[in-house]
């Protein structure tokens, strides 16, 4: 199994704390300061799972968050990444989780907590059982793709986890919270705002494919239901 971690810290001593830390727990631990060439390894050897800090001497974390999911390489769309943020710094949080960050620890952190923290997103990270889906869409749970109308949908893991949990409760509406904690797990505060996000960019992915169908309706207020057409059930 590769449990080899990419962490990009340009602080030395935080860098030597969280690879301790993590090599105590048999994970390999690959360091590097700068963003540039965290930008050369990735392309290369594609880790199980990224940390990286904001505030780096050539860049920024979010940036390089945004760039990987981005990305059309599945194994950098998909890649677990944790931020780990300067104290009190909302704006790179919430706008870490939009850029499709999976999780982020606030400066100063326990290791035993970024420890727990590494292993819930290699969990989710992992292939779970598949859910039905109903016929219009196709879930390939092991390859985390969807199929819609017979189409693979170019998604983000994130965007993957949110129609995942719709397509498991279809006619059902979830809430916002229900949905981040699904994609985020329980532990992350509910921030409706990076669900819209999510939500907007997997509609229009959705629109792309078949123009006049909306099957991701907003119930104001409460959340966001999958609503199938009955014409289109048998669309595969
Ligand atoms: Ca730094």
């Amino acid at each position: 199994m590769n449990s080899r971690i990419l962490l990009l810290e340009d602080d030395p001593a935080i860098a030597r704390t969280v690879a301790f830390a993590l090599e105590r727990e048999a994970f390999v631990v690959e360091h590097v300061l700068l963003m540039g060439h965290a930008q050369q390894r990735l392309a290369e050897a594609p880790p199980a799972l990224a940390i990286f800090d904001v505030g780096l001497p050539d860049g920024s974390g979010l940036e390089l968050c945004r760039s990987l999911r981005a990305s059309s390489t599945p194994a950098l769309a998909q890649l677990p990444i944790l931020l780990l943020t300067a104290r009190n710094e909302e704006m790179d949080r919430v706008l870490g989780l939009e850029l499709g960050a999976d999780d982020y620890l606030a400066k100063p952190f326990s290791p035993r907590e970024l420890v727990a923290r590494v292993r819930a997103l290699l969990r989710r990270a992992a292939p779970r059982p598949m859910p039905p889906a109903p016929g219009l869409f196709t879930l390939d749970e092991a390859g985390q793709r969807v199929h819609y109308a017979g189409q693979a949908l170019a998604l983000t893991r994130l965007e993957y986890g949110l129609l995942r949990a719709l397509l498991a409760a279809p006619g059902r509406i979830l809430s916002r919270e229900a949905l981040f904690a699904a994609v985020w797990g329980p532990h992350s505060d509910a921030i409706d705002r990076t669900v819209d996000t999510h939500v907007k960019t997997l509609r229009a992915k959705l629109r792309e494919l078949q123009p006049g169908l909306e099957p991701i309706v907003t119930h104001r207020g409460m959340g966001y239901e999958l609503v199938l057409p009955p014409s289109a059930s048998q669309v595969r």
